[in-house]
């Protein structure tokens, strides 16, 4: 269900390379435009004149991936360009060691590798066709030196972004997940329900929120201890992802509130999961084993459309229906009815109050 956000280094890799390409293609163009390499000159000036455009604009893309490879394809061609003209010295070769370095740091794993196996087999092709009758180059000695150079440099390419992208998998499940319950948590509430919202909407389907409040949970704490609150805690996440369809995505928002998005799910259907969630945990004579009360929760639902268009409003009008459900006498669900006037509102803080200051 995540989305890999694109790595800030690339970015910043990226403008690098423009850099670098803008002022060694100018260095270039003189060089080679004074050595009568005019069609090699002409092409290094433009490269770097395009290369200067991307830099100055670089921060507004936002395919970064698709201009990263757009760019990377003229770039390495250049180099096997001037590799394969026969004027220019064979220490030309030192740039195809850039070709694994920057396709893995610019294009991510598989499409870095996927670049490089083209572009390494193409330099080899080259430097083979070209040097095959110069014995100093196509040595025993010579040819394991570069061999074994470029190789070493696309294995540890590989490797760093191999681990790379592990580590950004696992710090970005650890920045989304609840540590206690595993469910997620609220950072990622409004980001999975606009993906939803987007969705529901253009496929006409409806879309439902759910709050969840335990009720008396403070007395849990005090009567077993902190500790055995918590087993009920994970009980309790565990007991909602038991009731949840596929697509629905449950939140712990912070002690023992939760929040569940159910796609496809209109106002009745919610409620009665909601009923359904809020009957089964009240049934249930022994959460955790050293727990000898029930627990119980108490809900409110609100619906795109009917109560909001936006994460804000349904989930203000959901809030405000647990704060009725709290008021009703607790264990149970509301799904319709009337926002409490302000008045009220202030005399106690509704549930989640705290919460909705912060988003
Ligand atoms: P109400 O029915 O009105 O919701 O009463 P309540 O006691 O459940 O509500 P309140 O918000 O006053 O108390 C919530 C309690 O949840 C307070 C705190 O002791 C407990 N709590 C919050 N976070 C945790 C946690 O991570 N672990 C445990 N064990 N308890 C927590
Ligand atoms: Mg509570
Ligand atoms: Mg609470």
């Amino acid at each position: 269900m995540s989305v890999t956000p694109e790595p800030l280094h690339q970015r910043v890799i990226f403008k690098g390379l423009l850099l670098m390409v803008s002022g060694a293609g100018v260095f270039y163009f003189l060089i080679n435009i004074q050595r009568g390499l005019i069609g090699l000159a002409w092409t290094e000036l433009a490269m770097s004149v395009a290369s200067l455009w991307l830099w100055r604009n670089v921060d507004a893309l936002k395919a970064l991936r698709l201009w990263s490879f757009l760019y990377l394809i003229p770039f390495f061609s250049i180099i096997l360009f001037a590799l394969s003209d026969s004027r220019i010295s064979y220490g030309m070769f030192v740039w195809v060691l850039l070709i694994p370095i920057v396709s893995y740091l610019l294009l991510g794993l598989w499409r870095g590798f996927a670049m490089t196996c083209v572009f390494m087999t193409l330099a080899a092709a080259v430097y083979i066709w070209r040097f095959h009758n110069n014995p100093e180059v196509i040595n025993t000695v010579v040819l394991a030196n570069v061999m074994v150079c470029a190789a070493a440099l696309w294995a540890f390419s590989h490797i760093y972004e191999l681990s790379r992208e592990r580590s950004q998998r696992i710090l970005m499940k650890l920045a989304s997940r609840d540590a206690l319950t595993g469910l997620y948590n609220r950072l990622r509430l409004t980001e999975i329900f606009n993906r939803e919202r987007q969705q529901a909407e253009a496929q006409r389907q409806p879309l439902s929120l759910l709050l969840i409040d335990l009720d008396y949970f403070k007395k849990i704490n005090d009567h077993y201890g902190h500790d055995t609150g918590d087993q009920a805690l994970v009980a309790v996440a565990a007991h909602i992802r038991q009731h949840l369809r596929r697509r629905d995505s449950a939140f712990r928002l912070g002690g023992e509130e939760f929040c569940i998005l159910l796609p496809g799910s209109g106002r009745e259907e919610a409620h009665a999961l909601a009923e359904s969630l809020r009957l089964s945990l009240a049934e249930q004579h022994q959460l955790v084993a050293a727990l000898r009360t029930r627990l119980t929760l108490s809900a409110g639902v609100a619906t795109l459309g009917a109560d909001g268009d936006d994460f804000v409003h349904l989930y203000s009008m959901a809030d405000q229906r647990l704060y009725l459900a709290k008021h009703s006498g607790r264990n149970r669900v509301i799904s319709e009815g009337q926002a409490v006037p302000e008045h009220s509102v202030q005399e106690e803080k509704s549930p989640s109050s705290a919460l909705q200051t912060t988003l």
